[in-house]
C-alpha cells in the first residue's frame, strides 16, 4: 500500500511519514502542492494525505485535479475548523478531514479504516461472508465470532481463494508482531483449528479453509 503525503511543514511531514511507515505503508512525500500533482502523475497511489494550505497550489486545487483523474482516498489536513466547512462545503471530493493538532495514532487509524471502506469489499462465498470494514464474519447470515487474529487469517486467504499461504506468511499478514519460529507453526495451526471450528460445518472435513500438506493453507475456490 502506497500513500503520498503532502505537508509543507518539515516536521509534521517528517511525522506522518514515520508513522505511516512504521504501520506499514510505504510513503512518498511532497512539500508543495506542484510537486504533489507531479509525483501523483507518476505514480500510483492508495491514499493521499493533504495539507490544506500548501505554497505554489494550494490543497483545495490539488484535490480538484487529482479528482479529474482518479477516486483515489483523499484525507484533508488542516488547522482551521471553518476551513473544514470550506472544503465540505465545495464538495472538492475529500474522503476524510483531520484537524492540526492531531495525533499520529489518529491519523494511522483514519488511514487504515479509509482504506477498508474504499478498498475492500465485503466477501460473500459458499454461505460465508466476510465484511472487513465491520470485522463481521456471517455464515448464511447467522454471525460468528472470531478473534482478531482469528479474522485476519481468514480474511486474508478469503481475499486470494486458491492461492497457498505458508504458515510464516500467514502470520505476517494477520499477526503485527514478530514471534519466535518455533511458536510459528503452532500458533497458526491452533489457530486455524479454532476458525474451523467457528465457520465450518463439519471442521474434520473443511470446506472453507483447506490444508496444503507440506506447505500451508489455502482458502477453497470451488465454493458454490
Ligand atoms: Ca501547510
Amino acid at each position: 500500500m502506497k500513500i503520498l503525503v503532502v505537508e509543507d511543514e518539515d516536521t509534521i511531514r517528517e511525522v506522518e511519514k514515520a508513522y505511516l511507515s512504521r504501520a506499514g505503508f510505504s510513503v512518498d512525500e511532497a512539500s508543495d502542492g506542484k510537486s504533489a500533482l507531479e509525483l501523483f502523475s507518476k505514480n500510483k497511489y492508495d491514499l493521499i494525505v493533504l495539507d490544506l494550505n500548501l505554497p505554489e497550489i494550494d490543497g483545495i486545487n490539488v484535490c480538484k485535479e487529482i479528482r479529474k483523474l482518479s477516486q483515489v482516498p483523499v484525507i484533508m489536513v488542516t488547522a482551521r475548523v471553518e476551513e473544514i466547512d470550506e472544503i465540505i462545503g465545495l464538495e472538492i471530493g475529500a474522503d476524510d478531514y483531520i484537524k492540526k493538532p492531531f495525533s499520529p495514532s489518529v491519523l494511522i487509524a483514519r488511514v487504515q479504516s479509509i482504506l477498508r471502506r474504499t478498498g475492500h469489499e465485503v466477501i460473500e462465498t459458499g454461505g460465508l461472508s466476510i465484511d472487513p470494514e465491520r470485522m463481521i464474519i456471517a455464515i448464511k447470515g447467522k454471525e460468528i465470532e472470531l478473534t482478531t487474529t482469528q479474522f485476519n487469517i481468514l480474511y486474508t486467504l478469503a481475499k486470494r481463494p486458491g492461492k497457498v499461504f505458508t504458515r510464516s506468511e500467514i502470520l505476517d499478514y494477520a499477526y503485527d508482531e514478530t514471534l519466535p519460529n518455533d511458536v510459528l507453526d503452532r500458533t497458526v495451526d491452533a489457530h486455524v483449528k479454532s476458525i474451523r471450528k467457528a465457520i465450518e460445518p463439519n471442521p474434520k472435513k473443511p470446506k472453507y479453509l483447506l490444508t496444503v500438506i507440506g506447505k500451508g493453507y489455502k482458502f477453497n475456490d470451488e465454493l458454490k
